[in-house]
């Protein structure tokens, strides 16, 4: 389906559902092969060679390997470049099997081997680039600092906006400036193609764990990268060598939440805003984090909106939150986020655990991913629990 004279919510209804009524069919395929019948061996060779390359299989080849290549994934993959105006996306097994094929495909493959790190990060990301596992060299820094940690052998510059835990807004464009021209890969969770369009900023890569709010259920493991072509060729040769490939049961649930994601994102960025003004008047709160009353011109140009992520620095500090978190009973407490229902959860004991001692959130810090859930009901859940 060419899509550019639709708009965003019906892109994201009808993306990636091409031929359907060719097959007979309504909802989406679930192609559960593993493997493929192969038309002759030249034909099968020719396919196992363009896509162990990182191509899309010729037109009259086979997908030979579910490692390789899987038609319900595919489609999920059009769908999600679509909406985020990219060539083309490429989906993986999580969140990080993502993140660390675009470390393996843009600084391993090329000798490159120095990756800077726009802090604050996912605790995750911060530790897989801090740590030794992929072979890299590492600079953490600020978003203004990104010009002076470029080196030479600078393959790839990794930032996040909003930022987890504390929803720091960062330029996207004024990071691409300063990188010169090395590659920059936006984590695009928190806010999703709805509120963010990171390559209309000049970035090349939007990264998502599709976990958090292209899943919307709590029921996926999922990750994704939208981009040019070029990079989804070096992105997907990289997936089928390692196997960190998504399954298609995995790949329909995420094409589905998708048809649903303006809409999730918009009644949950409603509920948000209640309670972020709602908690700013709470005796018992210190700060709270979200970014609505953003003055740094991001909001409403980069980002069109805040979102439904919610962080609060509480009065009392650890063991206020440790009392907060348990009394909580519509919000469940758990990691994750971008899910129908509400959660709550520690960033600097849990997510962000990982991260460095002087670059993790405080202990007083608590972050919450608001639901669909009746604002009036989480609103007294809140209530109940600080008092
Ligand atoms: C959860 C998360 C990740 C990691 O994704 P997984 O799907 O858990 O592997 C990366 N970035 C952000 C911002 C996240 O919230």
């Amino acid at each position: 389906m060419s899509t550019p004279d639709l708009s965003f919510d019906t892109i994201a209804v009808h993306a990636g559902r091409d031929g359907l009524a060719e097959l007979g069919v309504h909802a989406l395929p679930i192609d559960l092969s593993s493997t493929n019948p192969l038309p002759d061996i030249a034909r099968g060779g020719d396919s196992y060679e363009a896509l162990t390359a990182g191509h899309h299989p010729p037109a009259d080849g086979s997908n030979v390997y579910g490692r390789l290549w899987n038609p319900t994934v595919a489609r999920f993959e059009q769908a999600l470049a679509a909406l985020e105006g990219a060539d083309d996306a490429v989906a993986f097994a999580s969140g990080m099997a993502a993140m660390t094929a675009a470390v393996l495909a843009l600084c391993a493959a090329t000798g490159r081997r120095h990756v800077v790190g726009v802090r604050p990060l996912y605790g995750g990301t911060d530790a897989l680039l801090a740590g030794d596992l992929l072979g890299i060299e590492r600079t953490f820094c600020a978003p203004d600092a990104v010009a002076d940690a470029i080196r030479d052998d600078t393959g790839l510059v990794v930032m996040e906006t909003p930022a987890n835990p504390t929803l720091d807004l960062v330029d996207i464009g004024a990071v691409v400036a300063q990188a010169g021209g090395v590659p920059v890969l936006v984590d695009n969770t928190f806010a999703t193609p709805v509120l963010q369009l990171p390559l209309a900023h000049g970035a090349r890569m939007s990264l998502h764990s599709a976990t958090k709010y292209i899943g919307g259920h709590g029921d996926v493991i999922a990750g994704a990268i939208a981009c040019d072509a070029e990079t989804a060729v070096a992105l997907r040769r990289v997936r089928t060598a390692t196997g960190s490939v998504l399954h298609p049961l995995a790949g329909y649930l995420l094409h589905r939440g998708l048809t649903t994601l303006p809409v999730r994102i918009r009644a949950q960025q409603h509920n948000a805003g209640r309670i972020a003004a709602w908690l700013r008047q709470h005796p018992d709160i210190a700060r709270v984090f979200y970014p609505d009353a953003d003055t740094s011109g991001i909001l409403g140009t980069q980002l069109r909106g805040p979102g439904a992520m919610v962080s609060i620095a509480l009065r009392g500090g650890y063991e206020k939150a440790e009392r907060f978190t348990s009394r909580l009973r519509v919000f469940t407490h758990a990691v994750s986020l971008g899910g129908v229902d509400s959660l709550v959860q520690h960033p600097a004991a849990i997510s962000h655990r990982q991260v460095a001692p002087d670059a993790r959130p405080g202990a007083d810090i608590v972050r919450m991913s608001i639901g669909l859930e009746h604002a009036d009901d989480l609103i007294a859940d809140l209530a109940q629990a600080l008092d």
